[in-house]
């Protein structure tokens, strides 16, 4: 656990180059937590994670779904029907844009989604957890193991959907990924991304305790101002922004919860078969769409 340092109180502004809009602009840092220390830029509200050593390649494994991990998932596997159940109406969410076609699911874990997504397209993903992308490929699905570098995608080629669900915090080079995937994409194609919404009121008020603070696996802190000036570079239009209800495992709702208040260990494995609705507003859904001709 780090030392929180209050907003505001470090009036250090540095400035720095914001992958968001495209030049140098004054940063703060806001606090320091779990030993890293998190930066804001002072024009679209990306915030970031500046730390040194961190490997995902040696994170991402089996352990983080499994409850191994203190800020990892509770049990993710023992999940699955509640995951699906969510998943399905996020097929539903898509398919209101893109009803059809080719889609690509980065970081797609145990290929939950893309089990409720095969009844209305043709599926494939990409996962860096390697016991999880041979779990995929053993279920019957086509995943590649590793990142979403040029040769993966070059795999996939063109695609309708690619969707990246609380996966783009985790990347090093988000900015240089959507770029990947926008050349990825079809004309008229959307790419679909959740993640935390950093300048929501529930981000702001808990500050480096808010429950998406979790450096140095989230790396990045997107704002829609951010968002959109991604989105503007890329030339893709930000057709939805929303803060959709999830259904969550009751589980990872104790997990998240005891963290918070300093406990640890796996939580009943009862708890991971219920789901609870819950929004704090504080997440967000984007669908960008690329235009046509
Ligand atoms: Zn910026």
């Amino acid at each position: 656990m780090g030392r929180p340092t209050e907003m505001n109180t470090i009036d250090k502004a540095t400035p720095q180059e914001c992958p968001a809009c495209r030049h140098a602009t004054n940063h703060r840092l806001l606090y320091q937590t779990n030993g890293c220390d998190i930066w804001q830029c002072r024009s679209c509200g990306l915030g970031r994670t500046q730390s040194s050593g961190f490997d995902p390649n040696t994170y991402y494994t089996g352990d983080y779904f499994s409850g191994h991990r203190s800020d990892g998932y509770s049990d993710y596997r023992a999940a699955e029907p509640v995951l699906r159940r969510e998943f399905a109406r996020s097929v539903e969410f898509v398919r209101g844009f893109r009803g059809s076609g080719r889609l690509l699911d980065l970081g797609c874990a145990y290929g939950f989604f893309l089990k409720e997504a095969q009844r209305y397209f043709e599926v494939s993903g990409i996962e860096l957890a390697e016991e999880a992308a041979q779990y995929c490929r053993g279920s019957g699905l086509n995943v590649m193991s590793g990142v979403a570098d040029e040769e993966n995608m070059g795999r996939v080629g063109h695609v309708d959907v690619i969707t990246l669900f609380d996966v783009i915090e985790h990347l090093p080079h988000p900015h240089e990924t959507l770029a990947l995937c926008e050349r990825h994409l079809k004309p008229g194609g959307i790419i679909v991304i959740t993640t935390g919404d950093f300048a929501s009121p529930v981000a702001r008020l808990t500050g480096s305790r808010w429950r998406l603070m979790t450096p140095p696996q989230h790396l990045w802190f997107f704002t829609r101002k951010s968002i959109n000036r991604t989105s503007a570079a890329l030339g893709l239009s930000v057709e939805s922004c929303d803060h959709p209800w999830k259904i969550v495992p009751l589980s990872l709702i104790i997990f998240q919860l005891r963290r918070m208040l300093g406990f640890h260990g796996p939580p009943t494995a009862a708890a991971s078969r219920v789901g609870v609705p819950v929004n704090l507003f504080d997440a967000m859904r984007i669908v960008l769409r690329k235009p046509m001709p």
